[in-house]
């Protein structure tokens, strides 16, 4: 591809990059001996870099977010008309992308019923955080107030979303954490902490209640899950788990909160990964495919009940929610997320997205029979995870020197994989995630698949 913008420039803006940037997860010393690499252009399912060479990006952008692929001009020229007619108005005052994307998204979530808006998977968690603490407040003397959440799921990067959050080994260098959140138990059966047990995931949901039963259930008011755990390892609940998770929080009266920031807008060919398992959550956040990145926004959504304990008399200190988000009053943001919704819908892509995905699946299958060092694939739709180890009957995890040699090698044949860099437990460092955008073909698959298989023989015969 001829990018556009003159090579002499290209040059100038990397230096600019690399002399003012401080880059994301990246440790930047790595900049002393190469250059940061900059993406200038994509279309599809494609990028461009600043040598103009073409990879096929398996991960949506990275962290599973352009769930309708790049360059969409519709979504772009949507957001163009809005912010020209009205950006911005916050606090009290609606918009009209506001309102009608809350009405679409509602539509398409029964038994939900309130949009609040925001700008990031991490601030919607913390809004779902501060009315399960304002409820405790209001209702039961400020005691039921502690938030569960689950080893291996992450649910943002501030400081109280990170006190949620089991990756540990993200965690280490930012406590003392917020108080009040609590750890489950994981429910990966692969990496079972209960040996072989029957029905796993019935025991993985009761390591829930038995939690609550050791903090005191009048001191739980809410848990967080993800519906598939994302960065944690593509951890896919076992049968009996969902049902389970929702009889105890009926029981101990504790909040169900779904954390869809990555499998929300389609992911795993549901429009929710909660819609799979018929959960009836009182809470549901989400971002990342929202606007598919071409705008910044995030969402809690409520059930009627959990809005309307936040009515109250006007005099009443604990009446509404006494919370804002400035940038909650973006008109790009709904401008996107509805032309967005529209493309998810009139291109069939959550039809898509199941039928690539068991594709997918059966692909990665194969290679789990080709190649020794595959332990394990998981995943649903177009969200998928290969687990590598370094014996299969001990399920010993691969070093991660070896699981970054396979990321680095796919690249070097023009697919973008990643692999994830947590060390704290097997079973994540050690995964590969496949996350393509919602539109991906099979001949797109064939050839992510394609790069991986090479990358596994090559660095297993190194
Ligand atoms: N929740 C999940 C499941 C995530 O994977 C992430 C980010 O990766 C977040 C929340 C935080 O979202 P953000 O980075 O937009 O704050």
């Amino acid at each position: 591809m001829n990018l556009h913008v003159p090579e002499n420039d290209i040059t100038a803006i990397v230096e600019a990059d690399k002399a003012n940037v401080w880059h994301h997860l990246t440790n930047h010393k790595k900049f002393d001996a190469v250059d940061p690499l900059m993406i200038i252009e994509g279309k599809g399912m494609r990028v461009w870099n600043q040598a103009g060479r073409e990879h096929l990006d398996c991960v949506s952008g990275g962290v599973w977010t352009v769930n309708v692929g790049y360059g969409r001009e519709s979504i772009a020229n949507a957001v163009r008309d809005q912010l020209v007619k009205m950006n911005y108005f916050a606090g009290a005052m609606g918009t009209v992308p506001g309102a009608q994307f809350a009405e679409k998204l509602i539509s398409k979530m029964p038994g939900m019923s309130r949009v609040y808006y925001a700008n990031s998977g991490s601030e919607a968690n913390e809004k779902a955080y501060k009315l399960v603490r304002q409820l405790a407040h209001k209702k039961y003397g400020g005691k039921k107030h502690k938030i569960l959440f689950r080893e291996r799921d992450y649910h943002g990067t501030t400081i109280t979303a990170l006190s949620s959050g089991g990756h540990t080994e993200r965690n280490a260098q930012y406590g003392p954490f917020t108080p009040g959140f609590v750890p489950v138990p994981h429910c990966l059966e692969y990496r079972s902490q209960w040996g072989e047990v029957e029905d796993y995931g019935v025991r993985a949901a009761n390591a829930i209640e038995e939690v609550i039963l050791r903090e005191g259930a009048d001191t739980v008011g809410g848990l967080i899950l993800e519906p598939i755990t994302a960065g944690g390892g593509v951890i896919v609940p076992p049968k009996g788990y969902w049902d389970r998770v929702q009889e105890i929080c009926k029981k101990y009266d504790v909040l169900l909160i779904i954390d869809e920031v990555v499998c929300g807008m389609g992911r795993t060919g549901t429009w929710f990964g909660y819609q799979h398992y018929g959960i009836e959550p009182d809470m549901v956040t989400m971002a990342k495919g929202v606007a598919s990145g071409y705008a910044a926004i995030s969402c809690l959504v409520t059930t009627e009940a959990v809005y309307n304990e936040f009515k109250g008399d006007m005099d009443d200190p604990m009446s509404y929610f006494r919370d804002i988000s400035t940038f909650g009053g973006c008109t790009s943001g709904p401008a996107a997320a509805l032309e967005n919704m529209r493309i998810l819908e009139d291109e069939n892509l959550l039809e898509n997205t199941t039928a690539m995905g068991d594709y997918l699946m059966g692909r990665l299958e194969e290679l789990k029979g080709k190649h020794e060092i595959v332990g394990d694939v998981r995943g649903k739709g177009l969200f998928c995870g290969m687990e590598l180890v370094a014996d299969r009957d001990t399920r010993e995890a691969a070093p991660e020197s070896m699981v970054q040699a396979v990321v680095a090698d796919c690249f070097a044949h023009n697919a973008v994989v990643i692999g994830a860099t947590n060390r704290s437990f097997p079973g994540f460092n050690n995964t590969l995630c496949f996350s393509p955008a919602l539109i991906c073909t099979k001949s797109d698959l064939d050839e992510m698949v394609e790069a991986l298989d090479g990358a596994l023989t090559r660095v297993t015969a190194a």
